[in-house]
């Protein structure tokens, strides 16, 4: 029997998302000797078209359709690749909500915290990830969701986005993970090694010494190292932690953001999927409500016709006229995440609570008004059974539907699984993610967020995560 490999490093970074590359990045930058251990494999931008089965097969976790547990099935998405979730999403760009981060710090005791603080890592990601908006008009899908808004006297706008234009392509390109953070870290050093899953961390009483990973080949590899940053995500964070026999307050106060989507049928042309996914937002529910547009590619599209009568063949030729759109809300239940002896996944339960789905059928409600108001002719119900929307009419049976449960709920921003902040208010991180009775381990994800922060999370993560790594510089 050969003997395990082994890889040695000061500082292991377990995950490569945007918490991880970030963290990778300040530390390397600072001199340390940084190792980033990454489960998924490395697939440059532009590689493999979004939602395709290539696409869902190398970058999404269990192939994009994770179930999480409770009286209404919510289906969560995660990304299991280099970049993590950052190369899958739709890169759209919200600045950390400054009144938000104050109250987390009263909230959550979290000592030198809050929108001032943080102003100056919020800039730097800014002008790192290169956030900009679309150039010119932000597509007919945009415009339309605008026009149709305004019609309602509701305030939309076009957000930006993690993008590039610097004038090679009109198009732009995606600024993830691999495009900005990790390649800026392994220019100071970093190793990163993909195809590696961390089943669980090494201890010598309070101190980690290393890790344990399987490689693609379901080899043991050993992992020696001095202090561990574990950057998993919300789910798979806790999931390592707990694996590990560190259990105290860790995968208790799941929170998520529900959202239901539909697929839209309109007169002219709505779709366009080589511009990315239309940025325009309704501003006016946020943060507790948010509509707006998602990503129209024909793989993507199909998904959501799932419940179409008719033939769906037909309706796919003329993609063109079809888009997708979302629904989304900050559910205020909490859920966990569970290790159960002998599976591989998490266990996660969430129970949306009356008032959640309340504010979800009142979402699924504003959503179908503002498409029939923007000229869509027919609106695909995610509520099984309900077939098309033709009119206004139909709005308040679709309401019914979300409100008793029935509907297609899926979830895309997960959080709050190791909340950072006092140890009176129960928080299992201390104000700069490191975990408490441990000496060397430390979170620094999205796990550590206290809460949902309602909007487009990855600018708060990543803020959040520089904020951290400059303090383990020392
Ligand atoms: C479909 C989708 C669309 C989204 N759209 C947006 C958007 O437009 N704007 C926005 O701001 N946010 C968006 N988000 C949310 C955003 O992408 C996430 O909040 C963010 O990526 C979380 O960062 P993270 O570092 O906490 O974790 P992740 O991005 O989940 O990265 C964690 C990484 O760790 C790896 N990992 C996990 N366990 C192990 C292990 N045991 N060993 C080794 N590696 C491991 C995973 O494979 C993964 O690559 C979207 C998310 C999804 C899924």
């Amino acid at each position: 029997m050969s003997a395990a490999r082994r890889l040695d490093a000061k500082v292991l970074v377990i995950g490569s998302g945007p918490g991880g590359a970030m963290t990778a990045h300040v530390l390397a930058q600072g001199g340390h000797d940084v190792l980033v251990v990454e489960e998924g494999e490395h697939v440059p931008v532009g590689a493999t078209e979004p939602y395709s089965l290539e696409d869902m097969d190398r970058k999404w976790r269990n192939g994009g359709l994770t179930p999480a547990f409770g009286p209404v099935k919510v289906t969560y998405v995660e990304g299991k690749c280099v970049g993590g979730a950052s190369e899958i999403n739709a890169a759209l760009y919200h600045p950390p909500v400054p009144s938000v981060l104050d109250q987390w710090a009263k909230d959550y005791g979290i000592a030198d915290f809050g929108g001032s603080v943080l102003a100056r890592h919020i800039e730097a990601v800014e002008k790192e990830a290169s956030v900009s908006h679309f150039p010119g008009s932000p597509g007919i899908a945009s415009e339309r969701l605008a026009a149709g808004a305004a019609s309602l006297g509701w305030k939309s706008v076009p957000v930006q986005r993690f993008w590039k234009y610097d004038g090679t392509n009109p198009l732009g390109r995606r600024q993830s993970m691999t495009e900005t953070y990790l390649p800026r870290a392994t220019a100071s050093g970093a190793r990163i090694e993909s195809g590696l899953k961390v089943k669980k961390l090494l201890f010598k009483g309070r101190r980690a010494v290393g890790a344990v990973a399987t490689d693609r080949d379901g080899r043991r590899v050993e992992i020696r190292c001095e202090r561990v940053v574990v950057c998993g995500g919300a789910v798979q964070t806790a999931l390592i932690l707990r694996r590990s026999g560190h259990t105290r307050g860790i995968g208790d106060t799941l929170s998520m953001n529900p959202m239901i989507r539909v697929a839209a049928e309109f007169d002219e042309r709505i779709n366009e999927p080589e511009v990315g996914v239309p940025v325009q937002q309704i501003e006016a529910f946020k943060p507790s409500m948010t509509l707006g547009c998602s990503n129209g590619t024909l793989a993507h599209l199909a998904l959501w016709l799932v419940g179409a009568p008719g033939n769906r063949e037909e309706m796919l030729a003329e993609w063109w006229r079809l888009g997708v759109f979302y629904a989304k809300v900050m559910a205020k239940a909490r859920g966990t995440v569970r290790n159960l002896p002998g599976f591989d996944e998490a266990f996660v339960y969430f129970k949306l609570d009356k008032a959640d789905l309340e504010l979800l059928g009142l979402a699924a409600e504003r959503l179908a008004t503002v498409l029939f108001a923007s000229g869509a002719r027919a609106i695909v119900s995610p509520v099984p059974g309900q077939g098309y929307l033709r009119s206004k009419a139909d709005i308040p049976a679709l309401r019914a539907g979300v409100t008793a449960g029935k509907a297609q709920v899926t979830a895309i921003h997960l959080h709050s699984t190791v909340p950072m902040g006092s140890e009176q208010r129960g928080c299992p991180a201390d104000a700069y993610g490191k975990l408490r009775g441990l000496e060397n381990v430390w979170v620094n994800d999205a796990s550590l967020l206290p809460d949902t922060p309602g909007i487009n999370p990855q600018g708060t993560i990543l803020a959040i995560a520089r904020r951290n790594a400059e303090k383990m510089l020392g």
